[in-house]
């Protein structure tokens, strides 16, 4: 028999897919780790549940006892369907501006939902510094526990990455792997998976893949936290070091623009039937810069963070689309003309 015993055993474990198109176009293999098909839908799940038992482990958390947490909806969703298994309440801050179906699907999972503007890190109105407080009020009125999850500065996060994706994409490549490559919101998949592949073989080269408005390419080429230009991608965009990525460094850096990034998306969509949301499409043009960069011949892999349908309303939306002055692939818009 082959059971899992609840959703929790269903995270991870991953299918590879071969990005035939990206391959193509390249003369190298790139394969793209299926993280969409976690339950939540998301890379995030991994890291949701690595925090959880963390907290766990230390005593933190109870049953009954509440989960706090700052995010851009994915890993709150992981947190709160973790959290419905395990027996904990989850209260999420997410900023305002990201998509409404990723709002939804927190409500649904029964998340308690803060919106708050969204500001920068460094203003005490940003939304994982007021998760951080709600976090210390309920730890003093919470009689099981409660905890905040803070992401981007527990290793729990990235230890997620270092125990199973890395692992995972060693084995399903049979260690025929050159480059790995993503872009960064916490920094626990591009660190995680950097330390466990460099552990098997220090040769891999590990690249980030840097949208527009983040600072990390600048800070990895120049020495300087400096972000020019915005993107459309929800979840990624980071200005700043965080724990997870302290004390890692990647062998070398892209800056992606969404022009770039975000006709993938739906080339991927139309020709390979994968539906991704925006920051795959960051990391799949990463991967063929990373391609190009290494040669023909080379295996890469990169990761399809999350789900399209997560943002129907932006990316797949030819009104957004237009408003960001970005192309509208013309099967969005296609009417039937046969008869009814
Ligand atoms: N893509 C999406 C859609 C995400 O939500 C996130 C996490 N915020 C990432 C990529 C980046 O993953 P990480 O936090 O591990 O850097």
């Amino acid at each position: 028999m082959s059971i899992h015993h609840g959703i929790v055993d269903a995270i991870g474990n991953t299918p590879m897919i071969r990005l035939q198109r990206a391959s193509e176009l390249t003369e190298c293999t790139i394969l793209g780790k299926a993280e969409f098909m976690n339950p939540g839908q998301s890379v995030k799940d991994r890291a949701a549940l690595f925090i959880i038992r963390d907290a766990e482990k230390r005593g933190l958390l109870r049953p009954g006892g509440v989960i706090v947490e700052g995010t851009a909806g994915n890993t709150g969703i992981g947190l709160a369907l973790v959290g419905n298994a395990l027996g904990y309440r989850t209260v999420i801050v997410i900023p305002e501006t990201q998509t409404q179906e990723k709002k939804d699907m927190l409500r649904l999972c029964g998340a308690e939902l803060i919106e708050v503007p969204a500001v920068p890190y460094a203003n005490p109105n940003n939304y994982v510094k007021v998760s951080g407080r709600i976090a210390e009020q309920l730890a003093q009125s919470e009689s099981s526990g409660a905890i905040w999850a803070n992401q981007f500065d527990n290793v729990a996060n990235r230890d997620g990455h270092v125990v199973t994706t890395g692992p995972e994409i060693w084995t399903q490549t049979e260690g025929r792997v050159d480059g790995f490559i993503c872009a960064v919101g916490t920094g626990g998949t591009l660190a995680g998976v950097g330390i466990a592949l460099k552990e098997h073989n220090p040769k891999v080269m590990i690249g980030l893949a840097d949208p527009m408005g983040a600072a990390l390419y600048s800070y990895y080429t120049r020495g300087e936290l400096k972000a020019e230009g915005s993107s459309i991608t929800e979840g990624i965009g980071q200005g700043r070091i965080t724990k997870n990525l302290e004390g890692f460094r990647p062998d070398v850096a892209f800056q992606i623009p969404d022009e770039e990034a975000i006709p993938i998306i739906f080339d991927l969509l139309e020709h390979e039937g994968l539906c991704l949301g925006g920051s795959s499409g960051i990391n799949v043009a990463g991967a063929i810069r990373l391609a190009k960069h290494l040669g023909p011949g080379h295996t890469i892999v990169t990761v399809l963070c999350d789900y399209g349908t997560r943002y129907q309303s932006k990316l797949f939306n030819p009104e957004f689309l237009r408003s960001k002055n970005l192309p509208v692939p013309a099967w969005l818009e296609r009417e039937s003309t046969l008869d009814k």
